[in-house]
């Protein structure tokens, strides 16, 4: 089976095709459709500006489409960055600069007020245009620096204290098991495997 991953984020591509590839499905990214109009994310929460990114990519491609919405919620800061993760320093989408926001806003605060989790929604558009969704989290403390090379996004500052490391420093296989979009891409196979039931009890 063959999808378009509807992001041009070869991290969050890695992550997701190599979550799938074991179970047969094939993930191109919209690097692979360059004459695509950049997609608006105009919701106001991960599901809805998932289901606008899926929708926009199947239509677009014709293939199977999934859409992944994600973001760091920080309980000290209400929420934020929340669906602003990606440009919470500036519409230029700068990790560096999002990150070095977050630490200055979080100086001072105790490392038991620094609690954060990552949360995704995973879109999933059928040909037929029906949209399906699924979510997923993991709950972590914001570090009081950044730390380790792996990784995109606010992984060098996001600490998960049972392994002593951040999401940059821990192995791609461990946070391909733990992760808000491991979680979420969980909830995909088995809304495939629903689906693929359901196609075969009408044939
Ligand atoms: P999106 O591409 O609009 O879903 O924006 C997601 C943003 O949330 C990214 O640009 C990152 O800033 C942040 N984010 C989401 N997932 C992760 C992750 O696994 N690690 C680090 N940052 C993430």
């Amino acid at each position: 089976m063959k999808m378009v991953l509807a992001t041009k984020n070869k991290n969050k591509l890695k992550e997701v095709s190599e979550f799938l590839a074991p179970h047969g499905i094939e993930v191109v990214s919209l690097l692979e459709f360059p004459d695509l109009p950049e997609i608006e994310e105009y919701g106001e929460t991960f599901k809805e500006n998932a289901i606008i990114k899926a929708t926009e990519a199947c239509m677009f491609t014709g293939l199977m489409a999934l859409a992944d919405d994600s973001g760091l919620e920080v309980d000290c800061l209400e929420g934020l960055p929340g669906v602003y993760s990606s440009r919470f320093a500036g519409e230029d989408k700068d990790d560096a600069a999002n990150n070095k926001k977050l630490l200055e806003l979080l100086e001072g605060v105790p490392a038991e007020q620094r609690a954060a989790r990552f949360k995704c929604v995973m879109a999933l558009a059928t040909t037929e245009c029906f949209v399906y969704t699924a979510e997923g989290a993991c709950e972590g403390v914001i570090a009081e620096q950044p730390r380790g090379e792996g990784g995109f996004g606010y992984d060098p500052l996001f600490y998960l204290p049972e392994y002593g490391k951040t999401f940059a420093e821990l192995d791609l296989e461990i946070k391909n098991k733990i992760s808000h979009r491991a979680r979420a891409l969980t909830g995909v196979l088995d809304l495939l495997s629903d689906l693929e039931k359901m196609m075969e009890d009408e044939e």
